[in-house]
């Protein structure tokens, strides 16, 4: 999974679909309570029943280079995060999928997002009702619940696995 490209939309194999999110050190360690492994099946698997399979990709996650602003860089593809320990997972997740709106605006739906029409960050309020900045909006407060539901569901199972000692495989010959 690790070997996911950054930006890489690949159309060979169609009976994949995987967002992967790669956290940095830093972000790993603000946020030492979220597994970004667990989130990525989540949020995988919510994106993949709305948008079918449509594409691989590996997100970066750093810390925010701006204090107070989550943001999403349309260059790269990688997300940038308010590294504030004191963050909620549900909010984390909810600005998560905001950023991956934001990329899908850009790489799946084509939206110029250098039209001042459809995106503009020149005063709060042009930003705030810019129709791609509603439209992320809309989208996250739909579809965080779902991820988070799906994320509590595979935590629970993974504690549960490991409580149990189902977390380790054997190979079939060492099955008895
Ligand atoms: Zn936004």
């Amino acid at each position: 999974m690790r070997a996911l490209p950054s930006l890489e939309i690949f159309d060979g194999d169609v009976n994949t679909f995987v967002i992967v999110l790669e956290p940095s050190a830093s972000i790993k360690r603000c946020f030492s309570k979220i597994d970004f492994d667990v989130l990525s099946i989540a949020v995988t698997s919510v994106f993949t029943t709305i948008f079918g399979k449509q594409h691989n990709q590996c997100f970066r996650i750093f810390k925010s280079r701006d204090k107070n602003a989550d943001c999403y860089y349309f260059f790269d593809g990688d997300i940038y995060l308010q590294a504030n320990p004191k963050r909620t997972v549900n909010n984390v997740i909810r600005t998560i999928i905001h950023e991956l709106r934001h990329w899908q605006q850009e790489k799946i739906f084509r939206k110029n997002i250098y039209n001042k029409e459809l995106y503009s960050e020149d005063t709060k309020s042009k930003y705030w009702n810019s129709p791609l900045e509603v439209d992320a909006r809309n989208f996250d407060k739909i579809i965080s619940t779902q991820v988070k539901e799906i994320y509590t569901k595979l935590m629970r199972v993974k504690k549960m696995n490991k409580e149990n000692e189902l977390d380790r495989f054997h190979t079939p010959s060492t099955v008895t």
